[in-house]
C-alpha cells in the first residue's frame, strides 16, 4: 500500500475509516506486505496508528525522525513508525514488488516519489513533488533521467484546475528563491522586529528565512520546534545552533512543555545563543524570528513587535480565513502591525506537471491528490481517471 493518509479536511476529533485493504486493520492477510509512506505530510501518514502494529511500514529515516521531533511539541497525528527505510534510488523488494524511491522536491524535508515494478508493469507514483523549491535540481533530475517504461503514472494535481477557470494572467507564486528575495527586501525595509509565521517542519522555507535574514543584515531566531526539526534531519546542511547569526527565541508555550516534562536540556543546550524578549525590544532590527503563527500574538504583547516591524505570513493564505487567522491580522490590525504574504505552494505547477508527463511518457496517467479530476484529460494526453475504492489493474 502506498501511503495512509488523513484527509486534512477531516476535523480532528473524526473517525476517518482506513481503506478497505484486507489485513490493514487487523494485520491477518499475509498478501498485505506493507505500507510505504512517501512524505511527512498527515495527508500522506495520518491513519498509520489505526493499521496493525504488524505490518511493516517504510518510509525515510528522516521523515520519520521530524514527525518524532515534531509530536514532542505537537501530538497531533501519529508516530511514523519504520520497520525498513526509503533512499534514493536505492530498490526495496517487497514480496513479488521492486519498489525504488526518487528523493522529489516538496514542502516536506525527506519526501520520495515510488517506482513500483512487478513483471511488464511498471507504476510510478509522484507522491507530492514540485519543480520550484530549493531542491529543484531533483524535479530537473528527473525529467532529464526518468524512469523507462512506466505503464501507469499516479500523479498528484494539487494545482490542477479546470482551464475554464484558470483566468490569465495565471500567479504561480514563484518559486523558493522569489520567496528569498521577497523576504530580503521587506527584512530591509522594515525598521523594527520582522516576524515569519510559517511552518516549522518546512525545512525549505527554514532555509529560505535563514538566506533572506542573513542578506538583511539580520540574525535568525528560531523557537525549539524549529531547532529541533532541523537537528531531526541529521543534516549538517540545514540552519541550526552553531551556524553564524542562528539564536533561539523560547515562546511561553514551549518553557511550559519544558518544565513540565522536566527537559531541561532543551533549554540550556541553547543557552548561548538564546534571546529574550527584552533583547528583541533593544534591538528589534536586528532580528528575523521564525515561528507559528500561533506565537506571534505573544511578540506583540511583550512589546518586541511593535508598528514599526512586520509580520511575513509564509504559509497558504487560506489560513488566514479560519478563525485562528482572523483573530491574528484583528491582534496586528489593532497594534498597527503591517502583514505582508510571502509564499510558494509546496505542489507543482500544471507546466512542471505537463513536462514531467512529457519525460515520463507513461501508459496512462491516473490524477490522483487533486480536486480537478476530470480536468487532468485537458492538460495530460492519456489521462485515466479512477473513483475512490474502486479496483483496476495496473
Ligand atoms: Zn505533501
Amino acid at each position: 500500500m502506498l501511503d495512509a493518509g488523513r484527509p486534512l479536511w477531516a476535523r480532528h476529533d473524526e473517525h476517518v475509516p482506513l481503506p478497505a485493504v484486507p489485513g490493514l486493520e487487523d494485520g491477518d492477510d499475509p498478501s498485505l506486505l506493507g505500507v510505504v509512506v512517501s512524505h511527512p505530510h498527515l495527508d500522506h501518514y495520518g491513519l498509520l496508528d489505526q493499521v496493525h502494529p504488524s505490518v511493516p511500514v517504510y518510509a525515510g529515516a528522516a521523515a520519520s525522525s521530524i514527525v518524532g521531533a515534531a509530536r514532542w511539541f505537537s501530538p497531533r497525528g501519529p508516530a511514523l513508525r519504520t520497520a525498513g527505510h526509503l533512499r534514493d534510488g536505492e530498490s526495496l523488494q517487497l514480496g513479488p514488488f521492486r519498489i525504488t524511491p526518487y528523493l522529489v522536491d516538496h514542502s516536506a524535508f525527506d519526501s520520495y516519489a515510488l517506482v513500483v515494478e512487478h513483471g511488464d508493469s511498471r507504476l510510478m507514483y509522484t507522491g507530492d513533488l514540485r519543480g520550484h523549491g530549493r531542491k529543484s535540481r531533483l524535479f530537473e533530475r528527473m525529467i532529464a533521467q526518468p524512469p523507462a517504461g512506466v505503464t501507469t503514472l499516479l500523479m498528484e494535481g494539487t494545482q490542477v484546475r479546470p482551464a475554464s477557470e484558470v483566468t490569465p494572467p495565471l500567479h504561480l507564486g514563484g518559486s523558493e528563491s522569489d520567496v528569498e528575495e521577497a523576504m530580503a527586501a521587506t527584512f530591509r525595509a522594515t525598521p523594527g522586529l520582522a516576524v515569519v509565521a510559517g511552518s516549522p517542519q518546512n525545512v525549505d522555507r527554514l532555509v529560505t528565512t535563514y538566506r533572506a535574514a542573513r542578506r538583511a543584515g539580520r540574525t535568525l531566531l528560531v523557537d525549539l520546534y524549529g531547532v529541533a526539526v532541523a537537528r531531526a534531519t541529521g543534516r549538517s546542511t540545514i540552519p541550526q545552533p552553531g551556524f553564524p547569526a542562528f539564536g533561539v527565541w523560547v515562546p511561553r508555550r514551549q518553557r511550559v512543555l519544558v518544565k513540565e516534562r522536566a527537559e531541561f536540556e532543551r533549554i540550556a543546550e541553547v543557552r548561548s545563543i538564546r534571546v529574550f524578549p527584552e533583547g528583541l525590544a533593544e534591538r528589534p532590527g536586528g532580528y528575523v524570528v521564525f515561528t507559528s503563527s500561533s506565537s506571534v500574538a505573544e511578540l506583540v504583547h511583550c512589546s518586541a513587535l511593535t508598528r514599526h516591524g512586520v509580520v511575513v505570513w509564509s504559509m497558504w493564505s487560506g489560513y488566514l480565513q479560519e478563525p485562528s487567522g482572523v483573530r491574528l491580522r484583528d491582534l496586528l490590525a489593532g497594534a498597527g502591525v503591517p502583514m505582508v504574504e510571502h509564499h510558494t505552494s509546496g505542489h507543482a505547477s500544471v507546466t512542471d506537471l505537463k513536462r514531467l508527463v512529457d519525460a515520463v511518457k507513461p501508459g496512462r496517467v491516473v490524477p490522483i491528490h487533486t480536486d480537478a479530476a476530470d480536468a487532468f484529460g485537458e492538460y495530460f494526453p492519456r489521462a485515466n481517471v479512477h473513483e475512490d475504492g474502486e479496483w483496476w489493474a495496473a
